[in-house]
């Protein structure tokens, strides 16, 4: 019998072609006057770009956000933020910069603003992960929450291939555990299923034309709705072994979302099989895992975790992670079937 609660979070979302073009307008509307723009050392002209468009609005720019969100960079954008006086919070970026604006924000209670350059979808989430003494740790919070999204489709053109590709499954794997979350909702349930097909559909136009405007934008549209399944719904296995081998191994976290995507969905099969046949129709495929798997092998995007720099001495570590914290995952977690997962994934043989 149907039942469930479902909660709307409260952002703004504003979607489309050269919208990021409009933050100028959007900070006067609040009268914030002094926003401190947050980016990568590798996204640092987008940075400026935006700090030069906002002129007189912007107070300074940070070029130092890095992945897992480790305490260090935070402590020095808080003290950077109030050396400069800051009265709002600009991330533009991938899931990387916009979770140091969330870790900065929920300390200081500066409000935050959002321009996604990835499909990572952190952006409409309250949860923020973050590193200290290789231990990466979650926690969610409303107030972690950014506030107001623009999504600029135009500012993905620029995802090398490979990291379309690897960012698309990143995304997808949201949905996918969305669809066996003890919360999934009937409305994040057709956000998933959307979110997955639309994806699906957009990623071979992008593998022949990576700057097609439409694709690009269907792809950026999948992603929010893959982030909203994130943000409201409690994730699974996939998510804890990816958390525990970015936290503690340091692997890149869409490359690692990319190899252990298929091998999970393998694992959790048969234990949720309404959710694997909704995926299997939202992909038009009978062997979701394998076609993921596929997919990433054909375009030559990573499959085995030892190309990642990953060992097989490290399994230990992870399954001891993984058994220390108990979490919602449709099939339970037993030992000999991590092992043989997690070795797959390292070899890079096919899911099971
Ligand atoms: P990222 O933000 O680390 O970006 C990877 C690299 O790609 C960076 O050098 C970045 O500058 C560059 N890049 C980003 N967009 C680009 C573009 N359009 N063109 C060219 N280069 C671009 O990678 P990510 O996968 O987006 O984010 C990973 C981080 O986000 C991890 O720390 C992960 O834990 C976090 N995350 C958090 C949540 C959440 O809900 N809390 C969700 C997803 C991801």
């Amino acid at each position: 019998m149907l039942s469930f609660t479902h909660r709307q979070l409260p952002a703004t979302i504003r979607f489309g072609a050269g919208c990021r073009h409009e933050l100028k307008a959007i900070l006067e509307t609040r009268n914030l006057m002094r926003a401190l723009v947050l980016t990568t050392p590798e996204q640092a002209h987008l940075g400026r770009s935006i700090a030069d468009e906002i002129g007189p609005l912007c107070a300074g720019v940070f070029e130092g956000a890095r992945m897992h969100t480790p305490m260090e960079v935070t402590r020095d954008t808080m003290a950077l933020a109030q050396s400069v006086r800051a009265d709002c919070l600009v991330a533009i970026g991938g899931g990387s910069t916009t979770g140091l604006g969330k870790a900065v924000s929920v300390r200081s209670g500066l409000p935050q603003f959002v321009i996604p350059t990835t499909y990572a979808g952190s952006e409409v989430t309250p949860v923020l992960g973050e590193t200290e003494n290789a231990r990466k740790t979650t926690r969610r919070a409303d107030a972690i929450l950014p506030g107001l999204v623009l999504y600029d489709p135009e500012l993905t053109y620029s995802l090398p291939a490979s990291f379309t590709l690897t960012s698309a499954v990143n995304a997808m794997a949201h949905a996918a555990e969305a669809l066996y979350a003890p919360d999934c909702t009937p409305i994040i349930r057709l956000m998933a299923y959307e979110a997955v097909g639309v994806m699906m559909r957009a990623l071979p136009k992008l593998y022949a034309e990576p700057a097609n405007a439409e694709a690009r934008a269907e792809a950026l549209y999948a992603a929010w709705l893959c982030g909203t399944c994130l943000g409201a719904t409690t994730m699974g296995l996939h998510h804890k072994i990816c958390h525990v081998l970015g936290g503690t191994f340091d692997l890149p976290h869409a490359p690692t979302h990319c190899i252990m995507l298929p091998h999970v969905l393998a694992y959790n099969k048969n234990a949720a099989p309404g959710a694997y046949a909704d995926l299997a129709l939202a992909m038009g495929t009978e062997r979701p895992e394998l076609a993921i798997y596929d997919m990433v092998l054909t375009q030559n995007g990573p499959v085995a975790l030892s190309a990642l720099g990953m060992t097989e001495h490290g399994i230990g570590e992870v399954i001891t992670q993984l058994r220390a914290s108990p979490y919602a995952n449709p099939a339970p977690l037993d030992e000999t079937r991590l092992r043989t997962m997690l070795a797959n994934a390292l070899a890079g043989r096919a899911p099971d």
